[in-house]
């Protein structure tokens, strides 16, 4: 049986990045009979902030995103990484097979550097791609479907079982990336979509929420709204979140707008939305009537999560000679 491993921080609600970047792949590749594993990085927080704020309830949330989204937890393990002391053991031997050179060019660290919340910089934010390789490899995954952002990460845990196979015997898979075909989701002020940046439109939100986030986009002064990816990308950006929600050509919805301005392209682009997520957060407010399932989901994935974390680091161990 193909498995599946793939996480998010939880630093916030999931948003329309997440779902056609990751989420609506996960769901598929669940229904198609894989077995997933969705790890809830939480010491991964505090990477690029001081303090992990309200963890347990944006650990909650997610866990309502998941299941709106169409995440069964009777066929999918959804744990949280700090609950599972094994996998963080693994990070030790991974942290040296890395350089520190290695580490200090990835590219997706350096652009978390440029928006991180942090005093200083610290040495989590350099070494948290050797920990997300424990998240992944503790599992064994055939593949980590992700968005682009994680591309490097990937490479660094491909290595890492690589170098770790290499040196102690083999006892790792190097998992493929699976990207989907929205690999990377602008927000509203044309840089990638992301919780922490404010220009996310959240899965969870009501239809007003969703109506002032879109407002507030960033577009231009043309009154002819036409696709042009290259010369308008903040309208091409609006235009594709409308196309990709109603699964439409975004030239088409372009030239139905016509001279319609960016008033009636936002206004297009809100329906399109609010449209397509109405059964997700019909399901989502059903979920959140009753948090102790939620609560129940995460103590069982836990469970299952810890069992196959400690078989591995067994392995890693006796691999590695005289570990206990
Ligand atoms: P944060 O700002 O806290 O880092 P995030 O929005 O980047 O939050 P993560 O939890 O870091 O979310 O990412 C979870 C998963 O969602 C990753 O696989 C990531 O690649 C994917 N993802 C996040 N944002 C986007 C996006 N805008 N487009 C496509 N995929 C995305
Ligand atoms: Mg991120």
């Amino acid at each position: 049986m193909t498995r599946i491993l793939t996480g998010d921080r939880p630093t916030g609600p999931l948003h329309l990045g997440h779902y056609f970047g990751t989420l609506h792949n996960r769901v598929r590749l669940q229904n198609e009979g894989a077995e997933v594993v969705l790890v809830i990085a939480d010491y991964q927080v505090i990477t690029d902030r001081d303090l992990a704020d309200d963890l347990l309830g944006h650990t909650e949330r997610l866990v309502l995103d998941y299941l709106a989204a169409g995440i069964d937890p009777a066929r999918t393990t959804v744990f949280t990484h700090s609950a599972v002391p094994a996998l963080n053991q693994l990070l030790l031997p991974f942290l040296s097979l890395v350089s520190v050179a290695e580490l200090g060019r990835n590219p997706t660290v350096k652009d978390e550097i440029a928006h991180s919340r942090q005093s200083a910089v610290s040495g989590l934010m350099y070494t948290y791609p050797a920990h997300q390789a424990a998240d992944i490899l503790f599992c064994k995954p055939d593949l980590v479907p992700v968005g682009q952002d994680q591309a490097p990460h990937l490479e660094v845990t491909r290595t890492i079982a690589r170098r770790f196979n290499d040196r102690y015997g083999h006892v790792f898979p190097e998992p493929e990336i699976l990207l989907s075909d929205t690999p990377l989701l602008l927000g509203t002020d044309g840089t990638k979509m992301s919780k922490s940046r404010g220009n996310a439109i959240p899965l969870g939100a009501t239809p007003d929420e969703t109506a002032a986030v879109i407002r507030r986009a960033t577009t231009d002064p043309d009154r002819r709204i036409t696709y042009e990816p290259d010369t308008r990308p903040h309208v091409a950006n609006l235009l594709r979140l409308a196309a990709l929600c109603q699964d439409r050509d975004p030239y088409e919805i372009a030239t139905e707008i016509g001279d319609g301005g960016a008033a009636a392209l936002k206004r297009h682009v809100t329906d399109a939305v609010n449209t397509f997520l109405a059964p997700m957060r019909a399901r989502r407010a059903e979920y959140a009537r009753d948090l102790s399932y939620v609560r129940e989901v995460l103590r069982e994935g836990n469970k299952r999560a810890n069992a196959i974390a400690e078989a591995t680091l067994d392995e890693v161990r006796a691999a590695m000679g005289g570990f206990r």
